[in-house]
Parts: C-alpha cells; sequence; structure tokens
C-alpha cells in the first residue's frame, strides 16, 4: 500500500456518480411474498380481480328493503336480514324486509328505506319518505368488477392496498422482495458498542446507523460485525458478505491511509466504478461491483457514511426494491444566515428548515465537520451548496434535499 497525496482515482461529479450507480443495478427479481410481510414493497405484477365487491347487492344503511317501483306507504314487514347469512326472504309489493348494513337485499327488493324515515308498529312499516329505484343499494361490483386491474404493477403497497388484497384473497403477493444489507465495519480501532473502549479506541457507531437507516428504507440489514484493517480478514469478511446480501457496505478505510485497504481489495476482487466524488462531506465514496453485487465502500467518518447513505445507498436501495420514485423532493430554501462551504466541491450541510412567513428558513445544525453525527440529529434537510464561490449569504436562496420526506421523483 502507497501512503503518498495521490489518489489514482479521477473525482467525478455528484451526478456523474449517481449514474455510474443506477448503471450495475435492476430491481430483484419478482417473488412471492406473505401479505403480511408485504407492507412498503413494490407489485411486481398487476392485480386483477377474479371476483366482485361486494359480491351480492347489500344494504348500505340500517333500514327496510322494498321494492322500488312499489308506491304504496304502508307495508307489511316479513321478516330482517342482518348482515350474515341469507334469510331467503322476499319482497314483493305491499311488503317490505328489515335490513342492516351490509345485509344481501332480499329477493325482489330494489332500494333501501333508511330506519330514520320510517314508523314500525304492529308489522306494518310506514315509509315517511319516497323511495328511488337502488337508494342505499351497494350494486355487485360496485368497488371492484371482475376483470378489474385493481393494482397495477411498480405500485407501493401502502395500508389500503394490503386491505384491497386482502379483499381479493391474495394472501400471497408478487414483489420485488426486500434487499438484503450486509454492513460491515472495518478499522483497528472500533470496538462493538457494548465494550468500553481502551486507549485509542472508540465504539462503532456506524453499523448501527446504517442498519437502521437501512431499515428505514424497508430493506433487511444484516450486522457482520467488525473487521480489522487487514487485507485477509478484510477479504474473506467482503467475500461472505457478498455471498449472502443483495449489496454490501462497508464502513471505514477508503481514505489514503496506509491502512486504508478497501480499495484495493475492492479492485482485487471486483470492478470499481469509482473512488472519489467531487462533494463534501465524504469525497473518497467508493462503488464497486464484486461477483455482481453492488458494494458501496462508504468512508468511517459518522456524518460521511449517513450523507453517501441518503444520497447514493438510499436511492440505488429503493431501485433494487423496483421503486419507480427514487429521490426526495428538494425545495429553494432561503439561508437564515451566512454559510461557509466548500468552494471546490458540492457540500451537502445539515440543516433545519422551517416555513415562516410563506417562505422555507434553513438553519445548519452548528458545526459541519464530518466526524460530528449530531450535526445530523433533528436535521430534516440537506442543503446543495454549489461548488464555485464557497460562501452563500443569509437570504440567498440555495437547494435543499428534504430528507424527512418519502421520495417523490
Ligand atoms: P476511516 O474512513 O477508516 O479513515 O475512518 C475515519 C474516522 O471515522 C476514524 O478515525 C474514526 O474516528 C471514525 N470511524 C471509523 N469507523 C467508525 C465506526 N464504525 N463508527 C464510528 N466512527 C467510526
Ligand atoms: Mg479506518
Amino acid at each position: 500500500m502507497v501512503f503518498g497525496p495521490d489518489s489514482p482515482y479521477p473525482t467525478i461529479d455528484i451526478g456523474e456518480a449517481w449514474r455510474r450507480v443506477a448503471a450495475t443495478l435492476v430491481p430483484l427479481a419478482p417473488a412471492v411474498c406473505a401479505l403480511d410481510d408485504a407492507l412498503g414493497l413494490v407489485l411486481a405484477e398487476d392485480i386483477v380481480a377474479t371476483e366482485n365487491m361486494p359480491p351480492f347487492a347489500s344494504s348500505a344503511m340500517d333500514g327496510y328493503a322494498v321494492v322500488a317501483e312499489d308506491l304504496a306507504p304502508e307495508k307489511r314487514v316479513i321478516g330482517e336480514q342482518d348482515a350474515g347469512p341469507l334469510q331467503g326472504l322476499r319482497v314483493v309489493p305491499g311488503t317490505a324486509a328489515r335490513i342492516m348494513t351490509g345485509g344481501a337485499l332480499p329477493e325482489g327488493a330494489g332500494a333501501v328505506i333508511p330506519v330514520e324515515n320510517t314508523a314500525e308498529e304492529g308489522g306494518v312499516v310506514r315509509l315517511l319518505s319516497s323511495v328511488a329505484p337502488g337508494q342505499y343499494v351497494r350494486p355487485v361490483g360496485q368497488d371492484i368488477a371482475v376483470g378489474d386491474v385493481v393494482l397495477e404493477a411498480g405500485s407501493t403497497i401502502g395500508p389500503a392496498e394490503i386491505g384491497l388484497l386482502a379483499t381479493m384473497g391474495r394472501t400471497q403477493v408478487p414483489v420485488h422482495p426486500r434487499p438484503t444489507v450486509a454492513v460491515m465495519a472495518t478499522g483497528d480501532e472500533l470496538v462493538p458498542a457494548d465494550r468500553t473502549p481502551g486507549p485509542g479506541q472508540i465504539r462503532d457507531g456506524n453499523s448501527w446507523a446504517l442498519a437502521a437507516a437501512i431499515r428505514a428504507v424497508g430493506c433487511t440489514p444484516i450486522r457482520l460485525g467488525l473487521v480489522e484493517d487487514d487485507a485477509r480478514a478484510l477479504r474473506e469478511a467482503l467475500l461472505r458478505a457478498v455471498a449472502q446480501a443483495d449489496m454490501v457496505l462497508t464502513s471505514g478505510g477508503v481514505s489514503m491511509g496506509a491502512r486504508d485497504l478497501i480499495k484495493p481489495l475492492l479492485e482485487e476482487l471486483g470492478e470499481v466504478h469509482f473512488g472519489r466524488v467531487a462533494k463534501k462531506p465524504d469525497k473518497p465514496l467508493t462503488y464497486a461491483t464484486v461477483k455482481g453485487v453492488p458494494v458501496f465502500g462508504l468512508p468511517g467518518f459518522p456524518v460521511s457514511s449517513m450523507v453517501s447513505f441518503e444520497n447514493y445507498v438510499r436511492p440505488a436501495l429503493r431501485l433494487m426494491g423496483g421503486h419507480r420514485k427514487l429521490f426526495r423532493p428538494q425545495a429553494v430554501v432561503r439561508l437564515a444566515h451566512d454559510v461557509r462551504h466548500a468552494p471546490d466541491r458540492t457540500e451537502f450541510q445539515r440543516a433545519i428548515v422551517e416555513r415562516r412567513d410563506g417562505q422555507y428558513w434553513a438553519t445548519t445544525t452548528g458545526v459541519q465537520v464530518s466526524g460530528r453525527l449530531r450535526s445530523l440529529v433533528g436535521a430534516n434537510a440537506l442543503l446543495r451548496l454549489p461548488r464555485g464561490r464557497g460562501d452563500s449569504d443569509q437570504g440567498e436562496e440555495v437547494a435543499a434535499i428534504l430528507i424527512d420526506q418519502p421520495e417523490s421523483r
């Protein structure tokens, strides 16, 4: 390993980096999943109704089922139909059947008159308002008719979709599966979070934060634990990781230190698509594919790894999950104070954006160094500060990525 000022990797811009990531990815092959596990996943096929809903004409109100065209104001009550087993009632002119919401309309009935508009006494009901054909009747197939494409391939399964699928008896659903993501934290200085660090050691926070971010995007993390800065240990761990996951994240070891072994390892085992990006934090962000598995080499500094997760890993996981909307919304916001930033790369500063007087105002979350994870706590936006000037003034407009909002584009 050479230790020196030069990196062999050209610095590419942030958009080019995403294009190179996206070019290597496709949605995971469709699989069947239990409806219970489907929340947040993307449907891989159109769902076509094979049954009508409602399957039978039913009442939308508690009241009386009558022949719609029968104008007689008083009718003999022949029985009662609850929501449930059919009572075999048959309504003819001059008769009515008590009916409850959701009850099947008796034979012969064409309308329901709500109980509020009736008076029943001695087995005879008097109608206090007129009746229009079809009123308060939910006809067969009103919600869903046989042959309807009820849900389209590519749509995200939310609570309403879950309800519809259950209604149609689809308790096994064709989806793009939830990607599994292996996380390995590398660094000789690391100890597990439940240990007390010795001299020169720190606790591993990154694999926890990354696992949580993986869960937050609806994927399944596999925490592989800590790996020392040793070429052979790293090679073994990485090979194990790519064998069991749809994507691998490494943390640490991608800068230019003598013990930064990730980049050469990725070169040895696979193809490195980039090793430097003109952004701050996280210039040494590395992306490779190893045996067809995407591998992000994230730097060790906690903010760097989380910001790169947000900007690259998260959209990559959404793409693999079959989502069509990959990116969070952006807004134009006004700076509440002067901001100094890197002149030579796009800088993502953590900020709180609030609406005041019909304007979005951004306040950064204090010191923005990449080791200070607290700069992400409570942040709802990443200010996207352009290359060029290196400072922006209070009141100036800049772009902000709204990281507390669902993807919209
Ligand atoms: P590296 O990218 O390996 O040069 O790591 C840069 C710095 O990030 C290290 O000096 C640590 O302070 C910090 N760091 C590395 N790995 C972790 C981790 N897993 N959790 C928290 N901080 C880390
Ligand atoms: Mg390191």
